[in-house]
């Protein structure tokens, strides 16, 4: 089985004024690819932090994250950006979207910022919006939409460059519980049609049961 992303004696401390908060301490991971990922624990316990190095926004203390066997840390700042950009799709809980621009907009945002052309994706485009249940409303700018339909235009945008990973962070944190089970079944076809490793950090066991494997996170430390 394929290792998507793995964590080796991952250390990550912040710097408050002169002391230094050590936030995760020696974190070993091992993640395959298809997997269905649910991180959970306390709030300012390191979910969020776990889940920014596993994706690249941010950088380890000390220690390696491996996606899909290439060491990012070893990458140059913009080898490091753009990889983020190919193998990983982030959600965020606030969806992220630029507000004045239209739903295709918003969502062909990661083809531009690669330097890519967008007529080249429109096939694509079309595809994902099928997959998000959005076909009708490209054309409609986020303020225009739902919750719900501003975190499937933002899953969209985190599917637009077919990406192995999708890490989430929090992605139902401020949805109502029905519109919860609409994002959660989203996220598992996607996870079981298109084979995409999903990592989602998550407070609530009722999304947690869509995963395939609970990790949480407490005094710096996970377990299973
Ligand atoms: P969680 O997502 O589990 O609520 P976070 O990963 O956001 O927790 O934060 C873990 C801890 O690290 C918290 O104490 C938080 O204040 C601190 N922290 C997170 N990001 C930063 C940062 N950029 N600078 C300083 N401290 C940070
Ligand atoms: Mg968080």
């Amino acid at each position: 089985m394929q290792t998507m992303i793995q964590s080796v004696e991952l250390y990550k401390s912040f710097i408050l004024g002169t002391i230094s908060v050590e936030v995760l301490k020696d974190i070993n991971l091992s993640i395959t690819k298809g997997e269905f990922i649910t991180i959970m624990g306390p709030s300012g316990s390191g979910k969020s932090t776990l889940l920014y190095l596993m994706g690249g926004l941010d950088k380890p203390t000390t220690g390696k994250i491996i996606i899909n066997g290439q060491d990012i840390s070893t990458l140059s700042d913009q080898k490091q950006s753009v990889m983020r950009r190919r193998e990983v799709g982030f959600v965020f809980q606030f969806y992220n979207l630029v507000p004045n621009l239209t739903v295709e907009e918003n969502i062909m945002l990661p083809i531009l910022l690669d330097g890519k052309k967008t007529k080249n994706y429109r096939e694509k485009l079309d595809e994902i919006l099928d997959i998000v249940e959005l076909s009708d409303r490209k054309t409609h700018t986020p303020r225009e939409l739902s919750g719900g339909q501003q975190q499937r235009v933002a899953i969209a945008r985190a599917l637009i460059n077919e990406p192995d990973i999708i890490l989430a962070d929090e992605p139902t944190g401020n949805l109502d519980s029905k519109t919860t089970e609409e994002v959660m079944k989203l996220l598992q076809r996607i996870n079981e049609e298109k084979g995409k490793t999903i990592v989602q950090v998550s407070h609530s066991l009722e999304t947690a049961k869509y995963s395939n494997r609970i990790i949480n996170v407490k005094d710096g430390k996970v377990w299973e």
